[in-house]
Protein backbone atom coordinates (compact mmCIF):
# COMPACT_ATOMS: atom_id res chain seq x y z
CA UNK A 1 0.00 0.00 0.00
CA UNK A 2 1.39 3.46 -1.15
CA UNK A 3 -1.05 5.82 0.22
CA UNK A 4 -1.68 5.74 4.35
CA UNK A 5 -5.63 6.91 3.46
CA UNK A 6 -6.29 3.30 2.21
CA UNK A 7 -6.48 1.69 4.65
CA UNK A 8 -9.98 3.32 5.30
CA UNK A 9 -10.91 1.67 1.82
CA UNK A 10 -11.05 -1.81 3.65
CA UNK A 11 -13.57 -0.52 6.22
CA UNK A 12 -17.17 0.24 5.00
CA UNK A 13 -18.27 2.60 7.51
CA UNK A 14 -15.30 4.48 7.03
CA UNK A 15 -15.22 4.64 3.40
CA UNK A 16 -19.22 5.95 3.38
CA UNK A 17 -18.50 8.36 5.95
CA UNK A 18 -16.84 11.42 7.29
CA UNK A 19 -16.62 10.99 10.61
CA UNK A 20 -13.04 10.81 12.50
CA UNK A 21 -13.64 7.78 14.67
CA UNK A 22 -11.16 8.05 17.36
CA UNK A 23 -13.36 5.73 19.98
CA UNK A 24 -11.41 2.69 18.64
CA UNK A 25 -10.00 1.68 22.67
CA UNK A 26 -14.34 0.90 23.06
CA UNK A 27 -14.65 -0.90 20.16
CA UNK A 28 -13.32 -1.19 16.25
CA UNK A 29 -14.79 -0.84 13.42
CA UNK A 30 -15.16 -3.84 10.81
CA UNK A 31 -13.24 -4.76 7.80
CA UNK A 32 -15.12 -5.60 4.93
CA UNK A 33 -13.20 -9.31 4.85
CA UNK A 34 -14.86 -10.03 8.46
CA UNK A 35 -18.22 -8.48 7.47
CA UNK A 36 -17.95 -11.19 4.33
CA UNK A 37 -16.82 -14.03 6.97
CA UNK A 38 -20.21 -13.51 8.87
CA UNK A 39 -22.11 -13.36 6.53
CA UNK A 40 -20.54 -16.18 4.48
CA UNK A 41 -21.15 -18.33 7.83
CA UNK A 42 -24.91 -18.35 7.39
CA UNK A 43 -24.98 -18.73 3.38
CA UNK A 44 -22.77 -21.46 3.49
CA UNK A 45 -22.23 -23.37 6.65
CA UNK A 46 -25.21 -22.53 8.87
CA UNK A 47 -25.96 -24.97 11.46
CA UNK A 48 -25.66 -25.57 15.38
CA UNK A 49 -21.85 -26.31 15.47
CA UNK A 50 -21.09 -29.21 17.68
CA UNK A 51 -24.37 -30.79 17.10
CA UNK A 52 -24.92 -32.23 13.65
CA UNK A 53 -24.49 -35.42 12.02
CA UNK A 54 -25.41 -33.92 8.75
CA UNK A 55 -22.93 -32.73 6.02
CA UNK A 56 -23.81 -28.95 6.86
CA UNK A 57 -23.50 -29.31 10.59
CA UNK A 58 -20.16 -30.81 10.32
CA UNK A 59 -19.36 -27.53 8.21
CA UNK A 60 -20.33 -25.71 11.23
CA UNK A 61 -18.29 -27.39 13.70
CA UNK A 62 -15.56 -27.30 11.28
CA UNK A 63 -15.56 -23.41 10.63
CA UNK A 64 -16.31 -22.86 14.35
CA UNK A 65 -12.86 -25.06 15.45
CA UNK A 66 -10.75 -23.53 12.40
CA UNK A 67 -11.36 -20.47 13.95
CA UNK A 68 -10.20 -21.71 17.38
CA UNK A 69 -7.43 -22.89 15.76
CA UNK A 70 -6.29 -19.35 14.26
CA UNK A 71 -7.16 -17.89 17.90
CA UNK A 72 -4.29 -20.55 19.56
CA UNK A 73 -2.38 -19.16 16.74
CA UNK A 74 -2.85 -16.04 17.06
CA UNK A 75 -1.65 -15.98 20.60
CA UNK A 76 0.56 -18.99 20.32
CA UNK A 77 -0.66 -21.55 22.96
CA UNK A 78 -0.04 -24.91 22.67
CA UNK A 79 -3.31 -26.38 22.73
CA UNK A 80 -6.37 -25.84 20.87
CA UNK A 81 -8.38 -27.02 23.88
CA UNK A 82 -7.26 -24.03 25.79
CA UNK A 83 -8.93 -21.69 23.73
CA UNK A 84 -12.44 -21.02 25.58
CA UNK A 85 -15.06 -18.71 23.27
CA UNK A 86 -17.09 -16.69 25.35
CA UNK A 87 -18.80 -13.55 24.63
CA UNK A 88 -16.14 -10.96 25.69
CA UNK A 89 -13.12 -9.88 28.24
CA UNK A 90 -15.92 -9.73 30.74
CA UNK A 91 -17.41 -13.18 30.26
CA UNK A 92 -14.27 -14.79 30.08
CA UNK A 93 -13.12 -12.69 33.39
CA UNK A 94 -15.95 -14.13 35.33
CA UNK A 95 -15.43 -17.10 33.99
CA UNK A 96 -12.41 -17.67 35.46
CA UNK A 97 -13.46 -15.69 38.90
CA UNK A 98 -16.56 -17.78 38.86
CA UNK A 99 -15.00 -21.61 38.25
CA UNK A 100 -11.37 -20.73 39.48
CA UNK A 101 -11.11 -18.23 42.09
CA UNK A 102 -14.28 -19.44 44.52
CA UNK A 103 -13.01 -23.09 44.58
CA UNK A 104 -9.40 -22.22 45.04
CA UNK A 105 -9.37 -18.98 47.37
CA UNK A 106 -9.65 -19.18 51.26
CA UNK A 107 -9.37 -16.57 54.14
CA UNK A 108 -5.85 -15.49 54.63
CA UNK A 109 -5.35 -15.66 50.78
CA UNK A 110 -4.63 -12.10 48.79
CA UNK A 111 -6.02 -11.50 45.41
CA UNK A 112 -4.04 -9.10 43.45
CA UNK A 113 -5.69 -6.25 40.93
CA UNK A 114 -3.88 -3.80 39.42
CA UNK A 115 -5.39 0.28 40.12
CA UNK A 116 -5.68 0.67 36.69
CA UNK A 117 -8.37 -2.52 36.33
CA UNK A 118 -10.71 -1.94 34.17
CA UNK A 119 -14.18 -2.60 36.14
CA UNK A 120 -14.76 -5.51 34.62
CA UNK A 121 -11.29 -6.67 36.02
CA UNK A 122 -11.80 -5.75 39.15
CA UNK A 123 -15.70 -6.71 40.16
CA UNK A 124 -15.78 -9.98 39.50
CA UNK A 125 -12.30 -10.29 42.21
CA UNK A 126 -14.70 -8.16 44.55
CA UNK A 127 -17.09 -10.44 44.20
CA UNK A 128 -14.99 -13.06 44.72
CA UNK A 129 -12.84 -11.84 47.89
CA UNK A 130 -16.10 -11.43 49.39
CA UNK A 131 -17.70 -14.66 48.87
CA UNK A 132 -14.24 -16.74 50.15
CA UNK A 133 -12.71 -14.76 52.77
CA UNK A 134 -9.38 -13.63 50.35
CA UNK A 135 -7.94 -9.62 50.77
CA UNK A 136 -8.34 -7.92 47.54
CA UNK A 137 -5.19 -6.03 47.57
CA UNK A 138 -4.07 -3.12 45.07
CA UNK A 139 -0.92 -2.78 43.06
CA UNK A 140 -0.76 0.95 43.13
CA UNK A 141 0.68 2.99 39.88
CA UNK A 142 2.92 5.99 39.77
CA UNK A 143 1.56 9.49 38.61
CA UNK A 144 2.57 8.74 34.96
CA UNK A 145 0.62 5.01 35.36
CA UNK A 146 3.85 3.10 35.58
CA UNK A 147 4.02 0.16 37.89
CA UNK A 148 7.76 0.65 39.38
CA UNK A 149 9.97 -2.67 40.20
CA UNK A 150 9.71 -1.99 44.00
CA UNK A 151 5.35 -1.50 43.91
CA UNK A 152 5.62 -5.09 42.10
CA UNK A 153 8.20 -6.41 44.65
CA UNK A 154 6.47 -4.99 47.75
CA UNK A 155 3.02 -6.39 47.36
CA UNK A 156 3.23 -10.12 45.96
CA UNK A 157 3.83 -12.50 49.31
CA UNK A 158 3.42 -15.71 49.87
CA UNK A 159 -0.22 -14.92 50.10
CA UNK A 160 -0.59 -13.50 46.81
CA UNK A 161 -3.10 -16.64 45.33
CA UNK A 162 -4.25 -14.76 42.74
CA UNK A 163 -3.10 -11.82 40.76
CA UNK A 164 -5.59 -9.91 37.89
CA UNK A 165 -3.15 -7.40 36.20
CA UNK A 166 -4.36 -5.82 33.06
CA UNK A 167 -2.00 -5.61 29.69
CA UNK A 168 -2.59 -2.39 28.35
CA UNK A 169 -4.80 -0.19 30.33
CA UNK A 170 -7.62 1.78 28.68
CA UNK A 171 -7.06 4.99 30.00
CA UNK A 172 -3.04 4.90 30.10
CA UNK A 173 -1.95 2.79 27.14
CA UNK A 174 1.33 1.80 28.31
CA UNK A 175 2.40 -1.76 28.28
CA UNK A 176 2.42 -3.18 31.67
CA UNK A 177 5.54 -5.16 32.99
CA UNK A 178 3.09 -8.36 33.20
CA UNK A 179 6.06 -10.87 32.72
CA UNK A 180 7.66 -9.57 35.63
CA UNK A 181 4.54 -9.72 37.61
CA UNK A 182 3.71 -12.87 36.55
CA UNK A 183 7.42 -14.47 37.57
CA UNK A 184 6.99 -13.21 40.77
CA UNK A 185 3.92 -14.41 41.73
CA UNK A 186 4.46 -17.84 39.91
CA UNK A 187 7.64 -17.63 42.38
CA UNK A 188 5.56 -17.55 45.61
CA UNK A 189 3.44 -20.30 44.12
CA UNK A 190 -0.25 -17.81 42.92
CA UNK A 191 -1.82 -18.10 39.80
CA UNK A 192 -2.09 -14.89 37.04
CA UNK A 193 -5.26 -13.66 34.77
CA UNK A 194 -4.20 -11.03 32.43
CA UNK A 195 -6.50 -8.36 30.63
CA UNK A 196 -5.40 -8.27 27.08
CA UNK A 197 -8.55 -6.56 26.02
CA UNK A 198 -6.61 -3.51 24.92
CA UNK A 199 -2.98 -5.27 23.85
CA UNK A 200 -4.69 -7.88 21.40
CA UNK A 201 -5.52 -5.10 18.98
CA UNK A 202 -1.82 -3.38 19.03
CA UNK A 203 0.79 -6.08 20.01
CA UNK A 204 1.53 -9.78 19.40
CA UNK A 205 1.02 -12.07 22.52
CA UNK A 206 2.36 -15.32 23.08
CA UNK A 207 1.14 -16.85 25.91
CA UNK A 208 3.62 -19.61 26.37
CA UNK A 209 6.80 -16.89 26.14
CA UNK A 210 4.35 -14.70 29.12
CA UNK A 211 3.79 -18.43 31.13
CA UNK A 212 1.02 -16.42 31.74
CA UNK A 213 -2.29 -19.10 33.32
CA UNK A 214 -5.07 -17.05 32.51
CA UNK A 215 -5.74 -14.35 29.52
CA UNK A 216 -8.64 -12.77 28.11
CA UNK A 217 -9.38 -10.82 25.04
CA UNK A 218 -12.77 -9.30 23.03
CA UNK A 219 -13.46 -9.94 19.33
CA UNK A 220 -14.55 -6.49 19.12
CA UNK A 221 -11.93 -4.41 19.45
CA UNK A 222 -10.02 -6.84 17.47
CA UNK A 223 -12.13 -5.77 14.10
CA UNK A 224 -14.20 -9.13 14.88
CA UNK A 225 -17.97 -8.56 15.67
CA UNK A 226 -19.40 -7.66 18.73
CA UNK A 227 -20.47 -11.21 21.35
CA UNK A 228 -17.39 -13.11 20.63
CA UNK A 229 -14.56 -13.15 23.44
CA UNK A 230 -11.62 -15.51 24.23
CA UNK A 231 -10.47 -16.94 27.52
CA UNK A 232 -6.88 -18.89 27.04
CA UNK A 233 -6.17 -21.26 29.99
CA UNK A 234 -3.35 -23.57 30.91
CA UNK A 235 -4.75 -27.05 30.58
CA UNK A 236 -3.78 -27.98 33.91
CA UNK A 237 -5.77 -25.34 35.59
CA UNK A 238 -9.33 -25.34 33.13
CA UNK A 239 -9.07 -29.19 33.67
CA UNK A 240 -9.46 -29.05 36.82
CA UNK A 241 -12.02 -26.41 37.09
CA UNK A 242 -15.87 -26.98 37.33
CA UNK A 243 -18.29 -25.68 34.12
CA UNK A 244 -18.70 -22.27 34.72
CA UNK A 245 -22.35 -22.46 32.89
CA UNK A 246 -24.03 -25.48 32.38
CA UNK A 247 -26.70 -26.65 30.00
CA UNK A 248 -26.34 -28.19 26.46
CA UNK A 249 -23.82 -28.79 24.48
CA UNK A 250 -21.00 -29.01 27.50
CA UNK A 251 -21.89 -32.84 28.45
CA UNK A 252 -20.93 -36.31 27.83
CA UNK A 253 -24.00 -37.68 29.65
CA UNK A 254 -26.70 -36.85 31.58
CA UNK A 255 -28.82 -38.61 33.83
CA UNK A 256 -32.10 -37.09 35.97
CA UNK A 257 -29.63 -36.24 38.94
CA UNK A 258 -26.46 -35.44 37.38
CA UNK A 259 -23.94 -35.14 34.67
CA UNK A 260 -20.24 -36.01 33.10
CA UNK A 261 -19.17 -33.20 32.07
CA UNK A 262 -17.37 -32.67 27.98
CA UNK A 263 -13.59 -32.50 27.88
CA UNK A 264 -11.98 -29.33 27.10
CA UNK A 265 -12.67 -26.86 25.02
CA UNK A 266 -16.59 -27.53 25.29
CA UNK A 267 -16.90 -28.07 28.79
CA UNK A 268 -16.72 -24.02 29.15
CA UNK A 269 -18.88 -23.58 26.08
CA UNK A 270 -22.39 -24.20 27.43
CA UNK A 271 -25.56 -23.96 24.80
CA UNK A 272 -25.50 -22.70 21.74
CA UNK A 273 -22.31 -21.14 20.39
CA UNK A 274 -21.33 -18.06 18.43
CA UNK A 275 -20.34 -19.86 15.48
CA UNK A 276 -20.56 -16.87 12.91
CA UNK A 277 -18.76 -14.76 15.14
CA UNK A 278 -15.40 -17.22 15.63
CA UNK A 279 -15.64 -17.83 11.65
CA UNK A 280 -15.31 -13.51 11.61
CA UNK A 281 -12.97 -13.64 14.05
CA UNK A 282 -11.01 -16.14 12.01
CA UNK A 283 -10.90 -13.44 9.39
CA UNK A 284 -10.23 -10.74 11.94
CA UNK A 285 -7.10 -12.52 13.05
CA UNK A 286 -5.90 -13.12 9.44
CA UNK A 287 -6.99 -9.56 8.56
CA UNK A 288 -4.61 -8.32 11.05
CA UNK A 289 -1.91 -10.84 10.18
CA UNK A 290 -1.84 -9.88 6.33
CA UNK A 291 -0.87 -6.36 7.32
CA UNK A 292 1.44 -7.77 10.35
CA UNK A 293 1.45 -5.61 13.72
CA UNK A 294 4.69 -3.83 13.01
CA UNK A 295 2.57 -2.11 10.21
CA UNK A 296 -0.06 -1.48 12.44
CA UNK A 297 2.52 -0.62 15.23
CA UNK A 298 4.59 1.49 12.79
CA UNK A 299 0.90 3.50 11.75
CA UNK A 300 -0.40 4.04 15.32
CA UNK A 301 2.63 5.58 16.32
CA UNK A 302 2.81 7.51 13.74
CA UNK A 303 -0.67 9.39 14.55
CA UNK A 304 -0.18 9.06 17.85
CA UNK A 305 2.56 11.38 18.14
CA UNK A 306 1.15 14.02 15.45
CA UNK A 307 -2.06 14.13 18.37
CA UNK A 308 -0.10 14.38 21.40
CA UNK A 309 2.35 16.72 19.89
CA UNK A 310 -0.26 19.03 18.40
CA UNK A 311 -2.38 18.70 22.11
CA UNK A 312 0.91 19.77 23.82
CA UNK A 313 0.95 22.98 22.06
CA UNK A 314 -2.73 23.99 23.40
CA UNK A 315 -2.67 25.70 26.50
CA UNK A 316 -4.68 24.30 29.45
CA UNK A 317 -4.49 20.52 28.06
CA UNK A 318 -2.67 17.93 30.22
CA UNK A 319 -2.43 14.73 28.91
CA UNK A 320 -3.07 11.46 31.12
CA UNK A 321 -0.07 9.39 31.62
CA UNK A 322 3.21 8.99 29.95
CA UNK A 323 4.48 11.99 27.85
CA UNK A 324 5.79 9.45 25.12
CA UNK A 325 4.11 8.51 22.45
CA UNK A 326 5.56 4.82 22.44
CA UNK A 327 3.73 4.28 25.51
CA UNK A 328 0.55 4.89 24.60
CA UNK A 329 -0.58 2.42 22.12
CA UNK A 330 -3.17 5.24 20.42
CA UNK A 331 -4.65 5.97 23.55
CA UNK A 332 -4.77 9.08 24.28
CA UNK A 333 -6.48 10.30 27.30
CA UNK A 334 -6.52 14.47 28.40
CA UNK A 335 -8.21 16.91 30.37
CA UNK A 336 -8.93 20.59 29.11
CA UNK A 337 -9.14 22.98 32.15
CA UNK A 338 -11.90 24.24 32.96
CA UNK A 339 -13.91 21.96 30.69
CA UNK A 340 -15.75 19.17 31.53
CA UNK A 341 -15.00 16.17 29.50
CA UNK A 342 -18.71 15.27 28.06
CA UNK A 343 -18.39 19.17 27.11
CA UNK A 344 -15.22 18.45 25.19
CA UNK A 345 -16.89 15.19 23.55
CA UNK A 346 -20.35 17.29 22.51
CA UNK A 347 -18.11 19.67 21.11
CA UNK A 348 -15.91 17.85 19.11
CA UNK A 349 -18.81 15.23 18.45
CA UNK A 350 -19.88 18.93 16.22
CA UNK A 351 -16.31 18.61 14.23
CA UNK A 352 -17.37 15.17 13.52
CA UNK A 353 -14.85 13.90 15.73
CA UNK A 354 -15.51 11.33 18.16
CA UNK A 355 -14.46 10.54 21.24
CA UNK A 356 -14.85 9.14 24.88
CA UNK A 357 -16.02 10.92 27.68
CA UNK A 358 -16.02 9.80 31.37
CA UNK A 359 -14.70 7.57 33.67
CA UNK A 360 -14.08 5.29 31.26
CA UNK A 361 -14.91 2.19 33.65
CA UNK A 362 -11.88 3.18 35.39
CA UNK A 363 -13.11 4.75 38.56
CA UNK A 364 -10.49 3.50 41.04
CA UNK A 365 -7.58 4.48 38.70
CA UNK A 366 -9.41 8.04 38.07
CA UNK A 367 -9.30 8.96 41.83
CA UNK A 368 -5.75 7.53 42.15
CA UNK A 369 -4.97 10.03 39.32
CA UNK A 370 -6.79 12.44 41.00
CA UNK A 371 -8.29 13.46 37.76
CA UNK A 372 -11.97 11.36 38.21
CA UNK A 373 -13.19 11.97 34.03
CA UNK A 374 -11.31 12.84 31.46
CA UNK A 375 -11.39 12.14 27.37
CA UNK A 376 -9.62 9.37 25.43
CA UNK A 377 -9.16 9.96 22.07
CA UNK A 378 -7.88 6.07 21.18
CA UNK A 379 -6.51 5.90 17.48
CA UNK A 380 -6.21 3.05 15.00
CA UNK A 381 -3.77 2.31 11.94
CA UNK A 382 -7.24 2.45 9.78
CA UNK A 383 -7.26 6.46 10.90
CA UNK A 384 -5.54 9.12 8.94
CA UNK A 385 -3.50 12.01 9.64
CA UNK A 386 -6.68 14.16 8.13
CA UNK A 387 -8.53 12.46 11.58
CA UNK A 388 -5.93 13.27 13.95
CA UNK A 389 -5.80 17.15 12.37
CA UNK A 390 -9.66 17.59 12.65
CA UNK A 391 -9.31 16.48 16.47
CA UNK A 392 -6.19 18.61 17.46
CA UNK A 393 -7.62 21.59 15.25
CA UNK A 394 -11.41 20.90 17.33
CA UNK A 395 -9.32 21.05 20.78
CA UNK A 396 -8.21 24.05 20.12
CA UNK A 397 -11.03 26.01 20.25
CA UNK A 398 -13.03 24.59 23.39
CA UNK A 399 -11.91 26.34 25.97
CA UNK A 400 -12.67 29.40 23.68
CA UNK A 401 -15.99 28.15 23.05
CA UNK A 402 -16.85 27.39 26.48
CA UNK A 403 -16.60 31.39 27.21
CA UNK A 404 -12.76 31.42 28.51
CA UNK A 405 -10.65 33.91 27.19
CA UNK A 406 -7.68 31.67 25.90
N1 LIG B 1 -10.72 -4.65 30.05
C1 LIG B 1 -10.28 -3.56 29.41
C2 LIG B 1 -8.87 -3.10 29.65
C3 LIG B 1 -11.13 -2.90 28.54
O1 LIG B 1 -10.70 -1.81 27.91
C4 LIG B 1 -12.44 -3.38 28.34
C5 LIG B 1 -13.41 -2.68 27.39
N2 LIG B 1 -13.43 -1.30 27.49
C6 LIG B 1 -12.84 -4.52 29.02
C7 LIG B 1 -11.96 -5.14 29.86
C8 LIG B 1 -14.21 -5.10 28.86
O2 LIG B 1 -14.38 -5.58 27.58
P1 LIG B 1 -15.81 -6.10 27.13
O3 LIG B 1 -16.77 -4.97 27.37
O4 LIG B 1 -15.64 -6.40 25.67
O5 LIG B 1 -16.12 -7.29 27.94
Amino acid sequence: RNSMKSYKEDFPLLRNSSIAYLDNAATAQRPEAVLKAEREFYEKYNANPLRGLYQLGMDATDCYEKARETVRDFLHAKKSSEIIFTRNTTESINLVAYSYALNNLKEGDELLVGIDSHHSNLLPWQMAARVTGAKLVFLDCEMDGSYTKEAIEKVITGRTKFAAITHVSNVIGRVNPVEDIIRLVHKNGGVVLVDAAQSAPHLPIDVCAMDVDFLAFSGHKLMAPMGIGVLYGKEKLLDEMPPFLTGGEMIESVTRESAVFAELPHKFEAGTVNGAGAWALKAAIEYINSLGFATLQERELALTTQAMEELKKIPYVNIIGSQDPKEHNGIVNFTVEGVHPHDIASILDGAGVDVRAGHHCAQPLLKHLGVFVTTRASIAFYNDEEDIHRFTEAVKGIRRMMGYAE
